[in-house]
């Protein structure tokens, strides 16, 4: 497994590999790999990838200012032992420092589908996203990407920007791994007590009720059901940033009736640590 730290080694030998007509994949993730990552590299070698690239890069423009950029855990060694194991065939490590020039002034800004949800609540956070990502696919010269649906609004976000740009790149998304308990992994949940990991098993059990009952009753009145779920959520010791139910590729608002195919994405604090889920209904 190559391992590469500076942007332009990882451009030349990624350009080699397609020239040598090798189909190359990027698995961008922030480190601290769990398995709802590895699933990622599961998916890119299903899929066919001759060379499966890992990027391992806490994107500082992505997290705001009294955001856990600092404190955001790492762990170099482990994760590149995790992407050995899982197949990939190079990890690229890069540096702050090398991925944004002392007077870097080029950003990717997405205007639509990042106004609500995250995008409202972390102002600048897509725009990081996204800049990071177009950065990535210039570097690691992918003919595909694979993400997680844990980011829903992200993929939307940057399958919008791949259409709008004209990259040349295939999305690929990939569902949510969770725990036993139904809690979606996340690098975060090392953030939570064992207290707190069953005060965060509500957001599941919210997506998995709701899931029951539309696979049950096809539809249902969405503006009751959900005054419901943000009172189950605080009662279960839980801070509710959103609950908000949306079309699934132009992120609407569903305003009265929640149907088969929408989406419904939760975020929350749960002693301080924001933690996001989503399911398609
Ligand atoms: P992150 O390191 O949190 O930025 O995530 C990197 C990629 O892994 C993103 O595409 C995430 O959506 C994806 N991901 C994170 N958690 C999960 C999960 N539990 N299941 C599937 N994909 C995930």
């Amino acid at each position: 497994m190559k391992v590469f730290t500076e942007p332009d080694k990882l451009q030349k030998w990624a350009e080699g590999r397609r020239l040598a007509g090798k189909k190359i994949a990027l698995v961008p993730t922030m480190g601290y790999l769990h398995a709802g990552h590895l699933s990622l590299i599961a998916a890119a070698k299903k899929k066919g990838a001759d060379e499966i690239v890992v990027s391992i890069f806490v994107n500082p423009i992505q997290f705001g200012p009294k955001e856990d950029f600092a404190r955001y855990p790492r762990d170099e060694k482990a994760d590149l032992a995790k992407c050995r194991k899982a197949g990939a065939t190079a990890v690229f490590f890069p540096t702050p420092e090398n991925m944004y020039l002392k007077n870097h002034s080029v950003f990717v800004d997405e205007k639509l589908l990042g106004k609500t949800l995250c995008g409202a609540r972390r102002p600048g956070h897509f725009r990081g996203v996204c800049t990071v990502v177009a950065k990535l696919f210039n570097l690691a010269r992918p003919h595909f990407a694979v993400f997680g649906q844990k980011d829903y609004q992200q993929q939307a976000i940057i399958r919008r920007m791949v259409r709008d740009l004209n990259f040349d790149v295939e999305i690929v998304v990939a569902p949510i791994v969770r725990e036993a308990s139904g809690l979606a992994m996340s690098s975060r949940n090392v953030y939570l007590s064992a207290a707190d990991r069953e005060k965060a098993l509500a957001l599941s059990r919210v997506l998995f009720d709701l899931q029951k009952d539309i696979a049950e009753e096809e539809e249902l009145d969405w503006r009751p059901r959900r005054t419901q779920i943000v009172r189950f959520l605080r009662e279960s010791g839980l801070n509710v940033d959103y609950v908000e139910a949306v079309e699934a590729d132009t992120l609407t608002p569903v305003e009265s009736s929640l149907a088969k195919g929408n989406v419904v994405l939760l975020a929350v604090y749960c002693n301080g640590t924001r933690l996001i889920d989503n399911a398609v209904m």
